[in-house]
């Protein structure tokens, strides 16, 4: 790790190059901030491939972690997970270590790109949620062939997100927020983040507030990408369709991002580490250098960060493109010789393309978020227990039913992969070794004791194989559990 002297109020910045063409894109960015008169000085840090290899199985050294925990501010290549040396990606380290929780990946159209949907002003941003649902890596496999991925999302989690994205959209002068979920769907977890944000959309009167569907989103994007301009969405769902904005805009060479938390930020490039392009010089380093411009723009170094933007801006506009948007015929440079002319272009300015005016973004106050209210009164009023089993519905069904005979609990359904299959209802569903076989208690007063279900898990091991348990919750009434395709 390199650690310069800081003279004054010169910031450190935490670098890490990466794997892949990570070490080229990087490096231009660099060289194109040190040029820009911005005032930083960098720490190189390790993470990534190389960490791996060591036998580090997080990918991420503690020198790095304290560097970063120092300078709060990270310019970072992108990481490979190398399969065969660590099990978790060292990029979803970082993002939970400083609880990076904001995603935001800005894509505008640029000067001189040629896409399908050039000229239509496309000029967006998706906050996406970066710790939490299907990516907090909780996985099993349940049985020999049925694997579960467990989609967790918080109250304070979705608060954080869409207090961010109203946030953002002031700071950068957007009248509309649309948040994308799947709400219809998973009503409990990507509900939450729909009623989240219309509890907080008021608050913002000044900015118009849509609820959309992810799919219909998706579609909006590519029939009318203009009519949207700060698009917040959970995990999964912002991962693709960030990638998705990425194409829009000319690719994944061009698209930026920083990942915000309240105590550090990242900013990398969207894309990964390319290895089919790696060590060429060949690699387009804007993604890379526009994640600059918004570290710069984090640290309060606006006129650095507006100095690179316009010359990127220019630079493209002049036609200096790397291979990947090069015209066909055209010379394509390489990474060194881009950042070369972004140099060059320090300090002009194309007059046919404006940026717009950026206010510094106020992060939501972590104490002041609202807190889950704790409910009055809990009643458990059941339990899913989920088995594998090879046989029918019908023969798992009569061998429960048997089970609790004469018990507190009665079966109410079995459901395999969220249908209900037992009482048959008629539907043709193709049925896997893993069941969730619902119990209820048969009074609807009292609630189902530990001892009255562990006696019950007991029971059933001696014919069964369970391997979960959820246990069936109502909070002040309302059930805090779904009802399975065909459940009365
Ligand atoms: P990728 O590295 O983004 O590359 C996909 C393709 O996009 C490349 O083969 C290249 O296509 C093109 N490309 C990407 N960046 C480019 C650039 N700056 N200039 C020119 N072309 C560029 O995606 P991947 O192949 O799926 O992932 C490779 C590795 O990166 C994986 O280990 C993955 O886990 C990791 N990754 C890391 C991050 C991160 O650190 N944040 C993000 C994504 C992926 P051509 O074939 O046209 O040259």
């Amino acid at each position: 790790m390199t650690v310069e002297a800081t003279p004054g109020d010169v910031r450190p910045i935490t670098v890490i190059a990466g794997d892949g063409i990570g070490p080229e894109v990087v490096r231009a960015a660099m060289r194109v901030v040190e040029a820009s008169g911005a005032r930083v000085c960098w720490e190189e840090c390790e993470a990534g491939a190389r960490v791996f290899q060591k036998g580090l199985a997080t990918g991420v050294p503690p020198e790095t972690i304290e560097s970063i925990r120092r300078t709060r501010v990270v310019l970072k290549g992108p990481l490979e997970t190398p399969v065969g040396y660590g099990e978790k990606s060292a990029n979803v380290t970082l993002r939970k270590l400083f609880e990076t929780y904001g995603n935001i990946r800005p894509a505008r159209e640029l000067p001189g790109v040629v896409t399908p949907f050039h000229g239509r002003g496309v000029d967006l941003v998706v906050i996406r949620e970066n710790v939490e649902d299907l990516y907090a890596g909780i996985e099993h496999l349940q049985t020999p062939g049925v694997a579960q991925c467990l989609k967790l999302m918080s109250q304070v989690g979705c608060e954080k997100i869409v207090r961010l994205a109203f946030e953002f959209a002031r700071a950068d002068g957007r009248r509309s927020v649309h948040c994308a979920t799947k709400a219809n769907i998973m009503k409990l977890t990507e509900g939450l983040l729909q009623r989240t944000f219309e509890r907080i959309a008021p608050e913002y009167p000044d900015i118009t507030a849509k609820h959309i569907l992810i799919d219909n989103c998706a579609h909006q994007l590519v029939r009318h990408p203009e009519q949207f301009e700060v698009i917040v969405t959970s995990n999964m769902n912002g991962d693709i369709l960030s990638d998705l904005t990425s194409g829009l805009i000319g690719g994944l060479g061009l698209a930026p991002s920083a990942n915000i938390g309240n105590e550090v930020a990242m900013f990398e490039a969207v894309h990964g580490s390319a290895p089919d392009i790696a060590g060429r010089n060949v690699a387009n380093p804007t993604a890379m250098i526009l994640s600059a411009v918004l570290m710069l723009r984090h640290i309060g170094a606006f006129d650095a960060a507006a100095r690179i933007k316009r010359a990127v801006l220019l630079t493209l506009e002049q036609g200096v493109h790397t291979a990947d948007i090069a015209a066909p015929g055209h010379r394509a440079v390489s990474t060194t010789e881009f950042a070369d002319a972004v140099i060059g272009n320090l300090g002009k300015e194309s007059p046919n393309w404006h940026m717009r005016e950026w206010r510094p973004l106020r992060l939501p106050d972590a104490s002041s978020l609202r807190q889950p209210a704790l409910p009055t009164h809990r009643r458990v009023i059941g339990a899913d227990v989920f088995v594998e089993w090879r046989g029918t519905a019908e023969a798992l069904g009569g061998q429960l039913e048997a089970l609790v005979e004469g018990t507190p609990l009665r079966l109410k359904m079995v459901s395999n992969r969220g249908t209900r299959v037992y009482p048959p209802t008629g539907a043709l569903t193709d049925c896997v070794d893993h069941w969730r076989c619902r119990f209820v208690l048969r009074s609807v007063e009292g609630t189902l004791e530990d001892a009255l279900l562990l006696s019950l898990l007991q029971r059933l091991s001696a014919q069964l194989r369970w391997m979960h348990v959820e246990k069936l919750q109502e909070f002040d009434g309302e059930p805090a559990f779904t009802r399975a395709q065909g459940e009365d």
